[in-house]
C-alpha cells in the first residue's frame, strides 16, 4: 500500500534538491494529481500536508470538491467548451487553456478572473494537446479584451518516451518562452509562473525553473494500475 506521508518526505527531499540545482531560485508548489486515486486517497493526501489537488475530469473534480473544503483545486486536462460552465467558477487555477473558443467560454462563464496557465506542446508530438511555441505570443495577446482571464504562467507536458536530455531541452524551450512573455508587461499576462514535471521528470523541471509540478502517481499512487 501506498504511504503517500513517506512519499512526500521524499518528494519534498527531491524538491529541494532540484530547487538548489536551479539558477531561477524559485518558490515550488506540489500539486497532487488525484485524477486516478479514491476520495479516502486523497483525504490522505491532505492529511500529509498537501493543500493543491489536481483533476483532469469535471466529473472527478465535482464528486471531489462535494467532500472536501479548504483545498486549492487545479485543473490540469483538456477542458471541453461545453463543460467549463460546470467547473469553472469552482477552481482556482487551468493549467490548459489552448484555444481562443476556450477563452472566449471562460471569459462568458466565469464571475471572478481565473488564474490561467496557456498550454504549450513544445515538443510538437501530435498527441498534446497546446499552442505551437510560436504561436503562444499571438494567442496570449488575443487575449487582452477577456477581463475574466489572468495568464499566470504556461504549462507543458514532456513527450513520453524522450531522454533526459530532449525532457530537459523541452523545459528549457519553455522557461525561455514564459521569460519572453513576461517581459512584454502585459497586464492581464504577469506570465511569472511555470506548470511542468510530472512523477518521473519533475527534478528536471523544477531545474529548469517550473514553480508548479502535478505529481500523481509518485505522491498517491494509481488505484486502477494497483488493482490489475
Ligand atoms: C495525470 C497527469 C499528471 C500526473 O501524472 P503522473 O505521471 O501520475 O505524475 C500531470 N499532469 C497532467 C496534465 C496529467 O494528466
Amino acid at each position: 500500500m501506498t504511504k503517500i506521508v513517506d512519499n512526500l518526505k521524499q518528494i519534498n527531499q527531491q524538491v529541494a534538491d532540484a530547487k538548489r540545482v536551479s539558477q531561477f531560485q524559485q518558490d515550488v508548489t506540489v500539486i497532487a494529481v488525484t485524477k486516478a486515486v479514491s476520495l479516502a486517497r486523497t483525504q490522505e493526501a491532505l492529511e500529509a500536508g498537501i493543500l493543491d489537488l489536481g483533476e483532469n475530469r469535471p466529473e472527478g473534480l465535482v464528486a471531489k470538491q462535494q467532500e472536501i473544503t479548504g483545498a486549492t483545486w487545479h485543473y490540469i486536462g483538456t477542458l471541453q467548451t461545453r463543460k467549463v460552465r460546470q467547473v469553472i467558477n469552482s477552481i482556482h487555477y487551468l493549467h490548459s487553456l489552448d484555444r481562443l473558443s476556450l477563452a472566449t467560454e471562460i471569459n462568458k462563464r466565469a464571475e471572478q478572473r481565473v488564474k490561467c496557465f496557456v498550454q504549450v506542446n513544445v515538443s510538437g508530438e501530435d498527441s498534446k494537446h497546446g499552442l505551437a511555441a510560436a504561436e503562444a505570443i499571438d494567442f496570449i495577446e488575443s487575449l487582452a479584451t477577456m477581463d475574466k482571464i489572468e495568464v499566470v504562467g504556461l504549462m507543458t507536458m514532456a513527450p513520453l518516451d524522450a531522454d533526459e536530455q530532449q525532457i530537459r531541452t523541452v523545459f528549457r524551450d519553455l522557461k525561455q518562452l514564459q521569460q519572453q512573455v513576461a517581459a512584454l508587461q502585459l497586464p492581464f499576462a504577469p506570465c511569472k509562473e511555470l506548470s511542468m514535471g510530472m512523477s518521473n521528470d519533475y527534478t528536471i523541471a523544477i531545474e529548469e525553473g517550473a514553480t508548479y509540478v502535478r505529481i500523481g502517481t509518485a505522491l498517491v499512487g494509481n488505484e486502477s494500475e494497483e488493482a490489475k
